[in-house]
Order: C-alpha cells, then sequence, then structure tokens
C-alpha cells in the first residue's frame, strides 16, 4: 500500500529550491516519489510506502533549508492511508552524467565549477572558445596592463616634481604588446588551465559549443549530457551598434583594439563608459590623438555628475577630445580615413579618423542556446533572468556573470559563480549580497565607487546629506603633486548611515574597499570617522570627507586634527 502526503514547504523562490525539496523527500527511506511542482507552488507532494511518517518528512525538508508543515485543509491531515488520489506524473532523480555542469570557463564559470569540486560533485565544463574566457584573455588583465604601461609613458613625460628632469619616452608598442601577451598566457596558464588540472577526478573538462536541449539537457556536438544542475556562464561579447555603413567601413571592438598591430596617428572612441574611457585615454597615452564621442549628456551618466565633469576636464587636459550628447548617423571610408557622420545639439558634422573603436557595450552570449525553448526567462537585450541565488525560470538552470542582469565585473562573475554551485548542491541559503559592492573605471585619474549616488539615495526615500572633498585637502595628494579629484559621500545623517563613496582620485581604486565594508557592514558614519586611517594616504581623504559632513576640511590640522 502507498500513501499521499501533501506538504505545505515556506522559503522556496525558485526551481532550483524546488529541486532540493524534491531531492531531499526523495532520500527518505519509504519514499517512493518526491515532487514540488514550481519553487513557488509552495507544495511538495510525496509518493510514500505505508508507514513513512509526516515527521520525517518535515525533517528532511528542514535539513534542506527550507520550513515544511502538513497544510490547513482538513482533507490530509496525517500520514494514514488515504483514498487513491490521482497520482501526479511522479519521476524520481535519474541518474546523471554529472552533478553539475558548467558551461563557459571565464570567471563565473571557473568558481563554480571549483565550488562544486569542493563539495565533492562531479563536474563537467564546457568551453567553446580560449579557456579563461574575456578577463584573462580580452578583458581585465590585458586592458590593465597596457593601461599601466601607457601610465608609465604619461609620468615619465609629466612629473610634477622640481629637479626631475623628465625625457620622451619613446613608445614601442610592439613590444608593450608582446609582453601584454605574455602576461595574458601566463595567468591564463596558471589561473585557468592549472587550476582545472588540479581537480582532475572532480571536473571534467569538454571542448566544444554547448546548448540546451527543451528537457534541460546539454547537448555539445553529437553528446547530450545530463546533470542534476546546470550553470550557463558564457558571458558577453562587444556589441557593434547597427550605424548605417558600420560594416563597409570597418571599427575596431576593445578586443582587436589591444591587438593592432601597429598604432593609428588618431581614433574615434564611441562610447563613453569605462571601457571606452579607459582605452581611449590608454591611446591618448601612447600618442594616438583620440576623440570620444558620448550619446548622452555626460560620459559615466551613472556616475556622480560632480565625477563626470572631473574625469572629462582632466581627459581634455591630456589633450583628448571629449563630445556629448551626439547622435551617429552614418560611418562611411574616405581613402585610408574613416569618417563619422554624426550630430549635435542639432549641428552635423563629420569627424574624421586612422581608427574608429566602438566601446559601447557588451551582448549576451545567449542566442542559439536553446534557452527560451527550455524555459529560460531573457531579459529585452537577452540577458538572463536571475534571483539572488542565481536560479533562472528554469528548475534544475543557473546563470551567472556577463550573461545575466547582474553587475559586469569579474569579481561579481565569481561570486555568483559560487552561490549558483552551492544552491545547486543543496545549500539553500547561498544567496549573492551586491551591499556595498565596489566599482572602478581605470581612467588616471580612477574613479571608484560604492553604494548608493546621492540620485539613487533620495529615490529610495532616505533623509540625505552630501560631503564632497577635493583631493587637494588630502595630505597625500599634496605631497605627490597631484591633487586631481574629489570624494563624495552620501549619508543618511540621522541614521547615522553611509549611503555611498564616489571617489576621482590617482588610484581611487585602492581606496574604495574602506567605504564599501563600512555600507556592506553597516558601520556607523561616526564610527568610520573616528576610526584611525595612516597619514599620508589617499585612503585618509575618506575619514576626511567623513568629517566635512560637520567640519570645513580647511579648518583641520595633519591627520584630520
Ligand atoms: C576590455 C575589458 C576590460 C575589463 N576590465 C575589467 C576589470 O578591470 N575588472 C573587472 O572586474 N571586470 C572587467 N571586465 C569585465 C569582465 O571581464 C567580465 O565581467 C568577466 O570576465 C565575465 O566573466 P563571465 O564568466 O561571465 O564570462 P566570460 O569570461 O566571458 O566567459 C564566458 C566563456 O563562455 C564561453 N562560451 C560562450 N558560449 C558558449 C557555449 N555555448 N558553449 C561553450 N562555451 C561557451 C566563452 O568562450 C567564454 O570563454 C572587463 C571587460 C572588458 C571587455
Amino acid at each position: 500500500m502507498t500513501n499521499t502526503i501533501t506538504l505545505k514547504i515556506d522559503g522556496m523562490t525558485c526551481g532550483g529550491c524546488a529541486a532540493h525539496v524534491q531531492e531531499a523527500l526523495a532520500r527518505v527511506p519509504g519514499v517512493l516519489a518526491a515532487q514540488a511542482p514550481g519553487g513557488k507552488s509552495g507544495n511538495a507532494i510525496v509518493r510514500a510506502e505505508n508507514g513513512v511518517s509526516v515527521d520525517v518528512l518535515i525533517r528532511a525538508v528542514e535539513e534542506a533549508g527550507y520550513r515544511a508543515s502538513l497544510p490547513e485543509a482538513p482533507d490530509i491531515p496525517s500520514a494514514t492511508p488515504q483514498p487513491a488520489a490521482p497520482a501526479p506524473d511522479f519521476t524520481l532523480t535519474p541518474a546523471h552524467d554529472y552533478d553539475l555542469i558548467v558551461i563557459g570557463t571565464g570567471g563565473g564559470g571557473m568558481a563554480a565549477a571549483i565550488r562544486g569540486a569542493e563539495q565533492g560533485a562531479r563536474v563537467a565544463i564546457i568551453e567553446a572558445g580560449t579557456i579563461g574566457g574575456t578577463c584573462v584573455n580580452i578583458g581585465c588583465v590585458p586592458s590593465k596592463t597596457l593601461i599601466r604601461a601607457a601610465e608609465q609613458a604619461h609620468r615619465a613625460d609629466h612629473s610634477a616634481f622640481a629637479g626631475v628632469r623628465t625625457l620622451t619616452v619613446g613608445i614601442d608598442w610592439p613590444a608593450i604588446r608582446a609582453q601584454k601577451d605574455a602576461l595574458v598566457e601566463q595567468l591564463r596558464q596558471e589561473k585557468y588551465i592549472d587550476v582545472l588540472a588540479a581537480y582532475p577526478d572532480q571536473i571534467t573538462l569538454i571542448r566544444g559549443w554547448a546548448r540546451l536541449t527543451p528537457d534541460r539537457q546539454v547537448a555539445v556536438g553529437d553528446r547530450i549530457l545530463s546533470a542534476r544542475a546546470i550553470v550557463i556562464a558564457t558571458g558577453a561579447r562587444p556589441r557593434i551598434l547597427p550605424i548605417p555603413g558600420v560594416e563597409e567601413t570597418g571599427v575596431l571592438d576593445s578586443t582587436s583594439a589591444m591587438d593592432l598591430e601597429r598604432l593609428p596617428g588618431s581614433m574615434i572612441v564611441i562610447g563613453g563608459r569605462a571601457v571606452a574611457l579607459e582605452l581611449g585615454q590608454l591611446f591618448a597615452r601612447l600618442g594616438v590623438r583620440v576623440t570620444i564621442l558620448q550619446r548622452s549628456p555626460r560620459i559615466l551618466p551613472e556616475h556622480e555628475p560632480e565625477i563626470s565633469e572631473a574625469l572629462t576636464r582632466y581627459l581634455q587636459d591630456e589633450g583628448l577630445r571629449v563630445v556629448t550628447g551626439v547622435r551617429i548617423h552614418a560611418l562611411h571610408r574616405e581613402g585610408e580615413k574613416k569618417v563619422v557622420e554624426a550630430e549635435v545639439h542639432g549641428q552635423v558634422f563629420t569627424m574624421k579618423a586612422d581608427a574608429i573603436l566602438m566601446a559601447a557595450g557588451r551582448e549576451p552570449n545567449s542566442r542559439g542556446m536553446g534557452l527560451e525553448e527550455a524555459g529560460i526567462e531573457l531579459d529585452d537585450g537577452g540577458f538572463i533572468v536571475v534571483d539572488a541565488h542565481l536560479c533562472t525560470s528554469a528548475a534544475g538552470v543557473y546563470a551567472v556573470g556577463d550573461v545575466t542582469t547582474l553587475p559586469k565585473f569579474v569579481y561579481t562573475a565569481a561570486a555568483a559563480g559560487g552561490v549558483a554551485a552551492s544552491h545547486a548542491l543543496g545549500d539553500a541559503n547561498a544567496r549573492l549580497d551586491l551591499i556595498g559592492m565596489p566599482a572602478v573605471v581605470f581612467t588616471d585619474p580612477a574613479v571608484a565607487v560604492a553604494g548608493l549616488t546621492e540620485a539613487q539615495a533620495r529615490e529610495q526615500g532616505y533623509e540625505v546629506a552630501v560631503s564632497v572633498l577635493e583631493m587637494k585637502h588630502v595630505p597625500r595628494a599634496l605631497a605627490a603633486f597631484d591633487t586631481r579629484g574629489l570624494i563624495k559621500l552620501v549619508a543618511d545623517p540621522d541614521a547615522d548611515q553611509l549611503l555611498g563613496a564616489h571617489i576621482l582620485a590617482p588610484e581611487a581604486g585602492e581606496m574604495i574597499q574602506a567605504a564599501s565594508l563600512a555600507i556592506r557592514f553597516g558601520i556607523p558614519l561616526s564610527s568610520f570617522r573616528d576610526a584611525l586611517f595612516p597619514y599620508l594616504t589617499n585612503v585618509e581623504g575618506l575619514k576626511l570627507a567623513a568629517l566635512a559632513f560637520e567640519k570645513d576640511p580647511a579648518k583641520l590640522s595633519c591627520c584630520a586634527g
């Protein structure tokens, strides 16, 4: 005799949760089948041999991290035999090829695979292109080493110190590029290829292009693979805007620009966010005449206006042209030159350069992978919609990194990869927490931010106070004869709460973490202000900016005394 028991489950938010509950119930001795239809249904239905008690089932659910109880309706009062109810289409968890299949070996996929292996899972990781994905091969690593090289050249030519003789340094682009390629190869080997090889029994690397089948298996070539859970970490690629003439004219993207055989004399950069500005300044510092064309009224439109305005000035001081509010109509070629036909505030103009760099955002690698057919929701841009557990709308399928709607950084991709794998393998509490997330734009001066902007804080209904401190008040900046930049703090003074920190300063990325931690862990603004910050460091500027809510920084002595 069998018995059908319905349990009310609390705490399920997604298909992954439903899979956990189902598996936990299916493991209870005497359970023949368990089903939690859809994460948000709130119910699980169990078919069990007579004698399997409700208490044991409830405990199994609780051990999986959820709460279970009998529904309030009186029709199923206990686990004693009930008249036969129509049996749902039960399937016990079938045997799978792997516990976890991860698609993509970038920062997100690697973190998911490693977390899976650490938890004893059998993991397959599938890669269609170069191992390591964007960050190491064509993103963070090559861009940051090239930026540093350009910065060295610029500093050597622009020292502010009396008595320091500066020499105009020669730029050997092929040597800089070769050094970048060597670093990329080294880090790809050490941080990706060797790391995967360190888990020979747990992680299987499969080469090929993966897609999902409608029944949520993974097809690679003619192989069909199954797993308890799938993590999609397929990243994104540069977006080429469909401007008339773009194909015939030929444009660079961030990847091809960093791999140029030789430097062009002039370059038009289309875009005004992180990648456009980082690469634009890098090429300008290597001697290329650079013009930035940005559609929004200001560069870095999501950042504080004070930062956009000041950074625009610094870039212009270095010789970059920055044009905002631009509508580009078409591109064409004139001999060796590339021409942009555009409009600013109703005025039509054309602009020529040796090269055009399109750095206007990235497109998700989600098309053609059978995602929608497998029930996975995409937003209008094709990015995969995920919740805080990284669950997609399809049970047992997770997504992380640039292919999702989440912020596009390698450390958020990696954090998400770890969370997705943990959740998929049974940790119902695993969730991604982005509170206080730091973000850096590697221009010089750099932009580093954490938390809310002033506008966001007001929109969210906080009582907002703002402190803006120019870097000329920071002793370290004075000693370095480099006082470019500012710090803007956003706070709720009544709640003694720091809400946001926005820095424009040389190496601002090295300063932001103090504020990020304060926001993330709710350190009161007064405690942050009273903490010791070492003299002379740029990060001391955060303390000065916190003091500047109440005091005039010009009236402070050394060490913010
Ligand atoms: C120029 C540039 C500079 C950047 N600088 C920084 C920085 O300084 N700091 C920072 O945090 N972030 C930076 N980023 C962003 C960062 O590189 C990305 O956020 C991060 O690499 C995304 O990781 P991911 O794992 O989501 O995807 P990816 O690293 O893109 O990996 C996806 C992988 O999936 C593979 N793949 C795709 N489709 C399939 C398929 N169907 N089957 C099998 N394999 C597939 C791809 O070949 C790729 O290897 C930069 C990006 C760029 C472009």
